[in-house]
């Protein structure tokens, strides 16, 4: 077991699309993009997205769903993220992904039906990282966790290449310092521009944690893009009882 591990077995989580509208109330950087729940919204919503490139993403409460495989389409259909180059695109994906079952490594194999769709503005990516922010079991800190190594499950990389993990444990009564802010831009190596950002995103994002009561904020990944600025690419945020308690509007969101 690990932090990260630890802080995943948690009361509710918000869908992808939720967690990134909150974020982006706080300031962090997220793509424009828009929930469906049908085709045609699908047709009228994406059209309203600058393009050329759509991301359509099944909004399921488990992760791996790029990598995951629709039960009623065949193995080589592709997974619960998929890339669209016009509206017309976003349209015949959508129809293949809502209503169907999709499974993943975190789904367990009788999968999660997909009747949400969040469709994304595309970005470049130069990099992909990870990021968390949890409570730290060991030390009872609020910790970051950073990697360089985003886009793939963080307990893969806990095992074949620990050293590529860095937690960084915040003090209460400071907050995020300087210090904090250089050792996680160090751990990311993040330079230039993309440094710049990490200054104020990590203190955003530090404050939605704890202000929301979070008990896990998950981005991964926290992508570099090829502009050289940083984007929340994906969001996985958990709460507590107790959180849900003091945080009515979050308590709403619950399917
Ligand atoms: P999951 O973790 O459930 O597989 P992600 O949201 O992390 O879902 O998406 C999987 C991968 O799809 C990302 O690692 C990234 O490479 C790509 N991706 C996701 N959203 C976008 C986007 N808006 N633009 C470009 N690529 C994206
Ligand atoms: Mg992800």
């Amino acid at each position: 077991s690990n932090a990260v591990t630890d802080a995943k077995g948690v009361f509710m989580n918000i869908h992808e699309y939720q967690a990134k509208r909150l974020l982006h109330s706080y300031g962090a950087p997220v793509a424009k993009g828009v929930a469906v729940y049908s085709v045609a919204q699908a047709e009228e919503w994406a059209g309203k997205l600058p393009g050329p490139l759509y991301v359509v993403k099944s909004q399921i409460h488990a992760g791996g769903r790029g990598k995951g495989k629709f039960k009623e389409l065949g193995e080589d259909a592709k997974g619960g993220v998929r890339l669209a180059k016009s509206v017309e695109d976003v349209v015949t994906n959508a129809k293949e992904m809502l209503g169907n079952t999709l499974v993943t490594k975190q789904t367990g194999p009788a999968g999660k039906q997909v009747n949400r769709l969040y469709i994304e503005d595309g970005a470049d990516i130069a990099r992909e990282l990870y990021l968390s922010i949890l409570v730290d079991r060991g030390t009872g800190k609020v910790s970051f966790v950073a990697s360089t190594e985003g886009g793939m499950d963080i307990e893969t990389v806990a095992e074949e290449t620990p050293d590529k993990i860095v937690t960084v444990g915040i003090d209460p009564m400071s907050g995020v310092t300087g210090v904090d802010i250089d050792k996680l831009n160090t751990a990311l190596a993040l330079k230039g521009a993309a440094a710049e950002d990490g200054k104020t995103l990590f203190p955003t994002l530090y404050k939605a944690f704890m202000e929301k009561d979070m008990s896990l904020l998950e981005i991964n990944p926290l992508i570099v893009m090829e502009d050289g600025h940083l984007r929340v690419l994906d969001a996985k945020v958990s709460f507590d009882n107790n959180a849900i308690f003091r945080h009515p509007d979050i308590a709403e969101l619950r399917d």
